[in-house]
């Protein structure tokens, strides 16, 4: 199975609250795509990598990833290309998932085709969790990366609890998140049909409109953290130097 890696980094980033996008800042000297582009170009099991940008920036991140045509060629051998995204993070993955369909339909490589799509603001994911997820395709049509809470998590609507889960059955979301491609395409275009709806990732969607489609669960880690505000770069800084030497190879 061909094996297309998604970094989605077409948001304002606008809980972060600096002047750039959260994706171009920098961490520990690299942006944050920057280390996404190059864990997965790293794997073993990736094919190809699609980055996804906001409108207007693409031209920025191609220069960043030296995807332009240049003597020594892409700084990233994987690099399949940049795109713009659409104004909500499902919007970007529709984009990306009919760009992916393109890339492949030309050889006919689609219908065998899977994609890990991944968010550039988790720029820490290691090779251990890319690894579980491809392989995982092999056998489930829908994968989710996940890490059990250690909060108790409780639903609340206008200041007052409604429900407590119980805490054992509950796990926080991660990416990347994998599927076969025309399993995500349906489930989006389905989504696509119901303006009410607003997934915050792509299990969600299928979730929600492929209910019959088992999602299966690798596990997460806490290493592979989100940056969404200030403290959470100032983390990652930390676990970066801590973890620096088995990045690559494990959580
Ligand atoms: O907003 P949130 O933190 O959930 O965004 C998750 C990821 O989705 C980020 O990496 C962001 O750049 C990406 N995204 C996107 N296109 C959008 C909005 C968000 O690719 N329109």
């Amino acid at each position: 199975m061909r094996i297309v890696a998604v970094v989605l980094a077409g948001g304002s980033g606008q809980r972060f609250g600096a002047d750039v996008p959260k994706q171009l800042l920098r961490l520990g000297g690299r942006t944050l795509i920057e280390h996404c582009v190059a864990a997965f170009d790293a794997a073993p099991g990736v094919d190809e990598i699609l980055v996804v940008m906001p409108p207007g920036r693409t031209a920025e991140a191609e220069k960043l990833l030296g995807a332009a045509d240049g003597a020594d060629g892409p700084a990233y051998r994987k690099l399949a290309g940049v795109i713009e995204g659409g104004v909500t993070r499902p919007g970007s993955t529709r984009r990306a998932i009919a760009a992916v369909g393109a890339m492949l339909a030309a050889d006919g490589a689609a219908a065998d085709c899977g994609v890990l799509l991944h968010d550039a603001a988790r720029p820490l994911v290691g090779q251990r969790i890319i690894a579980d997820c491809v392989a995982a395709l092999g056998d489930a049509d829908a994968v989710g990366v996940a890490v059990p809470t250690s909060d108790t998590i409780v639903v609340a609507s206008d200041g007052v609890m409604t429900t407590m889960p119980r805490r054992d059955s509950l796990f926080r979301c991660q990416t990347p998140q994998a599927f076969r491609l025309p399993v995500i395409t349906r489930a989006h275009e389905l989504a696509r049909a119901d303006p009410d709806f607003a997934p915050t990732d792509d299990c969600g969607v299928v979730l929600r409109y492929l209910p019959e489609v088992p999602i299966r669960l690798v596990p997460g880690s806490e290493h592979n953290i989100k940056i969404t505000y200030p403290r959470d770069l100032a983390i990652a800084e930390t676990l970066l130097g801590e973890h620096s030497g088995n990045k690559e190879t494990g959580t």
